[in-house]
């Protein structure tokens, strides 16, 4: 199935089939598995990319979504900023939008949070400064009829959208050049934003081209990924593997369970799509000494060579 067609599916039919009983329903199961693995082969790069489709959980969503979340920043549409396909909840059109999770948002601003996602959004966009025909900047339209609901929120959130007509949309080489596009602006989101709450560059960043500074910040937003560096540290133990280190024996209780995990993606490969996220080979648990230094050298990928240029001697 291509594209257009699955996309099409969706917007003729969500309405009339929302009439119907929700268990087991064809079209549901349509946006949970059919479009999101769609997506996901279209995108390449499997392993960066979460792409996460919803018809509701135990009933209907007045506005159903197919979600593309970029796993170094969400795994959650509640959280961080991702792509996502959103129907309008009258079925008369479907959007392409960059949006903003609403969560934090939330906790923050309370009932400002509409207002604080649209002036997120317009920071967005003076980072991009992106145009083309058709896109539309800021608000979106989604006929939703709950104020403060899921969908309203989306309204608020958008940073960049285009939007498709029922009945009218766009041939398949279109919709797939739009995808392509809007990954693009999100890539490029991710690769500008810095890892440090201050925003400010860290001391180790000092001195790099914007490049390398980028490349960087990339490696460490993925080491600092809390639900990744655990997985990792499951699997790979708490014991540096370059050097040998083991917080515990050391420093007793205090240092139990403490390990960095070094993300080992080729820094030629970072700027890319490309991110492998593989606990078991695209890490390295190292401790803190050894983390600090192998970035200093050209081994940096490559834990056994570092090891034995500078430890084992
Ligand atoms: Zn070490
Ligand atoms: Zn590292």
């Amino acid at each position: 199935m291509e594209l257009r067609e699955s996309l099409v599916h969706l917007s003729d039919n969500y309405i009339e089939q929302k009439e119907e009983i929700f268990t087991g329903n064809v079209l549901a199961n349509h946006l949970r598995k059919v479009i999101p693995s769609l997506v996901a082969s279209l995108l390449g790069a499997q392993d960066r990319y979460y792409v996460k489709g919803s018809a509701g959980q135990s009933n209907w969503a007045n506005i159903p979504w197919i979600a593309i979340m970029d796993l170094t920043i969400t795994k959650s549409p509640q959280n961080g900023f991702y792509l996502v396909y959103l129907l309008r909840e009258d079925g008369k059109g479907l959007y392409l939008s960059l949006n903003q999770g609403v969560t934090d948002l939330k906790k923050k601003y309370g009932r400002s949070v509409s207002r604080a996602l649209e002036i997120s959004g317009s920071d967005f966009r003076e980072q991009l400064k992106y145009s083309k025909n058709g896109l539309i900047e800021g608000p979106i339209d989604l006929a939703a009829s709950q104020k403060g609901s899921l969908g309203n929120l989306y309204e608020h959130g958008a940073i960049y959208s285009l939007y498709y007509e029922s009945g009218n949309f766009p041939d398949n080489e279109t919709l797939e050049n739009d995808l392509e596009e809007f990954i693009t602006l999100y890539l490029q989101l991710v690769l500008n934003l810095s890892v440090g709450s201050s925003g400010q560059a860290e001391d180790d960043e000092m001195g790099l081209s914007i490049e390398d500074g980028t490349k960087l910040r990339q490696h460490k937003r993925v080491e600092r990924n809390q639900a990744l560096s655990k997985k990792v540290k499951k699997v790979q133990g708490f014991t540096c593997k370059a050097c040998g280190f083991d917080f515990e024996k050391k420093y007793g209780e205090v240092g139990k369970g403490f390990i960095e995990a070094h993300h080992l993606t080729p820094v030629s490969e970072i700027k890319g799509r490309k991110v492998g996220l593989d606990p078991v080979k695209d890490f390295a648990v190292l401790c803190s000494n050894c983390h600090r230094m192998i970035h200093k050298t050209e081994f940096v990928d490559k834990v056994e060579e570092f090891r034995t240029s500078y430890i084992v001697s």
